[in-house]
């Protein structure tokens, strides 16, 4: 299962942006749909729209905690032991990259965390087994030009076995893991192997993502949110 694809985004957002590898890259592929709500909150707060740029600000950043929560399928006691030891490594790598900005919080399955995760022997998106996907949707709710709220859920599916049946490793499950987390935060896919948001080759799999990677969540993290918080002042200003 050499440099297969770590997993298939199962909604519109399939395009992977193939951006070149050029030496003057400063920003990781980022989702088209997060390119969009940055775009669309920086043209609200420029037209005076504040609730939709916060609405938009907020799709960014779907919050400072997210929750989530996880279940297994046809998987061992102890093989659940180090798929929980692997996505808790994958969580707590993107906490330290952002700072300690955001952090991720497990719930019990009945409260229905913002991310819900299953972990099973193997995933397929169609006929292509694939490491893991992620299905994810922002929701925003207005009435009329004031922000009522920005919803934010994502189904998550984990693999535990290689193609040959075999464990996965908890280096090859973390890289799983945090990939998935990078689509949450809104990185794209990556057609370069050493990225985390390239393909995952089980014999090298990369420990978090690159210096690259995480500046580009931080610095979109960073531009959403001072968006909201000028949106917000402005708009309590005009009260
Ligand atoms: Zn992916």
């Amino acid at each position: 299962m050499k440099g297969y694809r770590v997993c298939t985004i199962a909604c519109a957002y399939l395009v992977v942006a193939l951006t070149p590898a050029t030496s003057g890259m400063s920003v990781a592929p980022l989702l088209p749909e997060i390119e969009r709500h940055i775009v669309e909150a920086k043209t609200d707060y420029d037209r005076g729209e504040f609730g939709a740029a916060r609405a938009h600000a907020q799709a960014v950043l779907v919050g400072d905690e997210i929750t989530y929560d996880v279940s297994f399928v046809s998987t061992s006691e102890r093989e659940q032991a180090s798929c929980r030891k692997s996505l808790k490594a994958a969580f707590t790598t993107w906490e330290r990259e952002l700072m300690g900005t955001l952090r991720f919080r497990e719930v019990p399955r009945d409260e229905h965390g913002r991310i819900s995760i299953v972990f099973k022997p193997s995933v397929r998106m169609g006929a292509e087994e694939v490491a893991g996907f992620t299905n994810w949707s922002r929701r925003i709710t207005m009435d009329g030009d004031k922000w009522i709220d920005t919803s934010f859920h994502a189904d998550m599916q984990l693999r535990t076995r290689d193609l040959d049946f075999n464990a996965m490793s908890f280096e090859a499950m973390r890289h799983e893991g945090c990939h998935e987390i990078g689509h949450v935060l809104g990185l794209d896919d990556s057609p370069h192997h050493g990225d985390l948001m390239g393909p995952l080759e089980i014999a090298h799999p990369v420990n978090g993502p690159t210096a690259l990677e995480a500046s580009s969540v931080r610095n979109l993290r960073d531009e959403a949110r001072r968006i909201n918080d000028d949106a917000q002042s402005q708009d309590s200003g005009k009260l």
